[in-house]
């Protein structure tokens, strides 16, 4: 892919990788994941074999970067950005800082418990009551399928004695054609979500919550609900000062993210001014 888009592009100064997976930041190593990666050193084998400088994070703290980018200096110097999509990603930009911990294994917001006997989260996590474990797409196919063997003659059963399965595509679709059953599914997400993003509020203190991946598409049935829950469960000094709203840069954030990524380390190991600002966040 590379030489590919070398091609057309001249020169190519640097890669960057966005990873769905826990990286060790300063070693560019896949710690564990949904890809079957773990233990790999993924930038010091890129690195050989494209002999260009590589650099990976991962893909919630991509989109942070992404989000971060297209905002005023304020929103973006005090951000959060959570990915609901198969998991939940997230990302955390402190004071213009990304938030990564000792080793960059830090800020997974996607298992911030909300529910302490809640259900068991997916991938390797071993926890329960994640966010992921309760507003993932994973989680809403789960809860959609529970449904739909709750009540049979609804919609979602009828999907699932014909299909043999139930997506979160589906929950939602069906949600929006006005089926109860699936949009109460939908207001639980809702309401878990706001129960994430409250503690979210009292820890970080942002100025915007941006909501991206692809279930992001659907907040129209339930992001209403998670603000109202949140509303009950956070200080009003921190609640007002506090925009939640859906992500602006799109189904492909964490890959912008990535690029942005690596073109402000690339220019901050060689000898060119930084543009102002711009580069504190990495
Ligand atoms: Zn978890």
């Amino acid at each position: 892919m590379v030489a590919a888009l070398a091609k057309p592009i001249g020169a190519i100064g640097a890669v960057g990788l966005s990873v769905a997976g826990e990286i060790a930041y300063e070693d560019g190593v896949v710690m564990t994941g949904n890809l079957p990666l773990s233990g790999l050193p993924l930038r010091a084998i890129l690195k050989n074999r494209l002999e260009l400088p590589v650099f990976l994070d991962n893909d919630g703290n991509c989109a942070a970067i992404a989000e971060a980018h297209r905002l005023t200096s304020d929103m973006s110097r005090h951000l959060v950005v959570l990915t609901l999509g198969t998991g939940v990603g997230g990302g955390a930009i402190i004071n213009g800082q990304l938030l990564r911990g000792h080793s960059g294994l830090g800020a997974e917001l996607g298992h911030l418990v909300v529910w302490a006997d809640g259900p068991d989260c997916f991938g390797v996590c071993p926890n329960r009551g994640c966010l992921e474990a309760l507003c993932s797409g994973a989680a809403l196919a789960r809860d959609g399928r529970m449904s739909a063997l709750r009540a049979p003659g609804s919609a979602l059963a009828e999907v699932l004695s014909r299909t043999g399965r139930v997506g979160a595509e589906d929950v939602v679709d069906i949600a929006r054609t006005g089926d109860l059953h699936a949009q109460a599914v939908m207001r639980d997400f809702g309401r878990w979500l706001g129960v994430g993003l409250s503690s979210l509020i009292n820890i970080f203190e942002p100025v915007l919550i941006a909501i991206g991946g692809g279930l992001s598409q659907a907040g129209d049935l339930f992001l209403s609900v998670a603000v109202d829950e949140l509303a009950s469960r956070t200080a009003p000094a921190r609640r007002e000062q506090v925009k939640i709203q859906l992500a602006r840069s799109g189904p492909h954030a964490s890959v912008v993210g990535a690029s942005l990524l690596a073109s402000r380390l690339l220019r901050s190991q060689s000898s060119a001014p930084l543009a102002a600002g711009a580069d504190a966040m990495v």
